[in-house]
């Protein structure tokens, strides 16, 4: 019997299924199945050495399969034979625990056993480079405030807009893209969707922007912090919940200042409470530090926080209310792992709405002048490794998101940090060479 997938084979002369998962460090890993044999791949899943990838598994384990998403499969726009198609990973019949895919999916399982449908939206920003990644493509690209600026985005134009015309035919409704704060950078945005769907696309995103930059002679990077002194690269998320319909909004109240429920004032209180696990994941590299806490840009501002703060309109803060009924994350940059920054957010916010935790007073200064006027904040994490503790000590996080998976994770983040650490530097040199 034809199954989905050889349907759309066949209405849409695919020649091969790029069957894909997602590691832990983000990497997207992919077998290229024929048509032909997709229908098995659907039914058992193909096979993957596990420890050939980034997911804490040995050389030991059985397969690890990756089994396809019939509800997330997309048309290469710059390949129309090939169809890239989301998977889950399963040893036999059980699904891999620390697979970010199946941490979101239990995540939006239990949002929705608290009866939330959470629907967010990613704002990416990224440089385009020359194709060995040391530099700046564009050597006109040099103004102070390049933000906005026409005359570069107008350089870039055939990337841009091929890449916005792919998202207009995938139905994903892109409705902007900009030149950035940094020289060199740009941002697309699309329209917000459920949490998984979100999750997907911007896989997707990366793969088809870093694919058509690439055919231009270019390199994409979602780096966080390519270039010392320039802005860097956040991924603000946009958050709303709703009723499991759709229909009502559960974040949106008319009769408080900012348009916000209690409900939404919990999962702001959540994301603060639980600000440092969320760093571990939403700013996952050594480089992500080099972002947030950093000194001023040569634009005037980083654009980025340095502290668990709060805010109404004001981007100087960790989370801004943009309007009634939706709040900001400003804290993930543009390594964050698709899967597991949507994640952490719903697990922060969950955590925030069943101990009905309150944010506390919201700060309307500048915290890129006045921070000093807040004496009670709470910074971030300064480093990876910070980071990384704040996480393995906050046990509402690590049960929501799984034992397993934060012990995959935390395990294969410290191998990171520790291989940095072993990394000598120009700058030891300088400032202990006379000690
Ligand atoms: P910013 O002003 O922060 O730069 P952008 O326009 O770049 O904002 O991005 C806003 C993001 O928020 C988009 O992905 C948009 O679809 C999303 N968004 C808008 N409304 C909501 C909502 N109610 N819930 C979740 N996301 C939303
Ligand atoms: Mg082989
Ligand atoms: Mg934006
Ligand atoms: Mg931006
Ligand atoms: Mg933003």
């Amino acid at each position: 019997m034809a199954t989905p997938l050889d349907t759309f084979a066949r209405e849409r002369g695919i020649k091969n299924f790029m069957v894909s998962f997602t590691d832990l460090y983000g990497g997207q890993r992919a077998k290229l199945v024929p048509a032909g044999a997709i229908s098995g791949v659907l039914e058992r899943g193909a096979s993957f050495a596990g420890y050939a990838t980034w997911l804490d598994l040995t050389p030991a384990h059985p397969d690890m399969l990756a089994i396809p998403d019939p509800n997330m499969v997309i048309q290469l726009p710059w390949k129309p034979e090939v169809a890239w198609i989301a998977s889950d990973c399963a040893i036999g019949t059980r699904a891999l625990e620390q697979a970010p895919r199946n941490v979101l999916k239990r995540m939006v399982q239990q949002a929705a056993e608290a009866g939330l449908r959470v629907r967010t939206g990613v704002e990416p920003e990224f440089f385009l480079l020359s194709p060995e990644g040391d530099r700046i493509a564009d050597p006109l690209d040099i103004g102070v405030k390049p933000c906005y600026d026409q005359q570069a985005i107008m350089r870039r134009y055939d990337v841009i807009a091929e890449v916005s015309e792919h998202m207009l035919n995938l139905g994903w409704e892109p409705y902007q893209s900009d030149h950035e704060d940094g020289s060199g950078q740009f941002e697309m945005n699309w329209k917000y969707d459920d949490a998984l769907s979100t999750a997907d696309k911007f896989s997707f995103f990366k793969f088809m922007l870093k694919s058509v930059a690439e055919k231009h002679g270019l390199r994409a990077t979602f780096m966080p912090k390519p270039f010392p002194g320039i802005t860097g690269s956040g991924c603000h998320v946009h958050i709303s919940c709703w009723s499991q319909d759709g229909e009502t909004s559960a974040f949106a109240s008319a009769s408080d200042e900012l348009g916000l429920s209690p409900l939404a004032y919990h999962f702001i209180g959540g994301l603060i409470r639980h600000a440092g696990a969320l760093t571990a994941i939403c700013n996952p590299t050594v480089n992500s530090y080099k972002r947030i806490n950093a000194q001023r840009c040569s634009s005037g501002a980083t654009w980025a926080p340095q502290s668990m703060t709060w805010s109404g309109n004001n981007r100087t803060h960790m989370i801004r209310v943009p309007g009634p009924g939706r709040i900001e994350l400003r804290l993930p940059d543009g390594a964050a792992n698709p899967y597991l920054l949507q994640a952490i957010i719903i697990a922060a916010g969950l955590s925030g709405i069943r101990d009905k935790l309150d944010p506390g007073p919201r700060s309307d200064v500048d915290m890129y002048r006045d921070a000093h006027e807040v004496p009670d904040t709470e910074p971030l994490p300064r480093n990876l490794l910070d980071a990384l503790r704040a996480y393995r000590d906050d046990a509402p996080i690590r049960a929501l998101m799984g034992e397993e998976f934060s012990k995959a994770y935390l395990k294969l983040r410290e191998v990171e940090w520790n291989s940095y650490m072993q990394h000598f530097t120009r700058w030891e040199i300088q400032h202990t060479l006379d000690v």
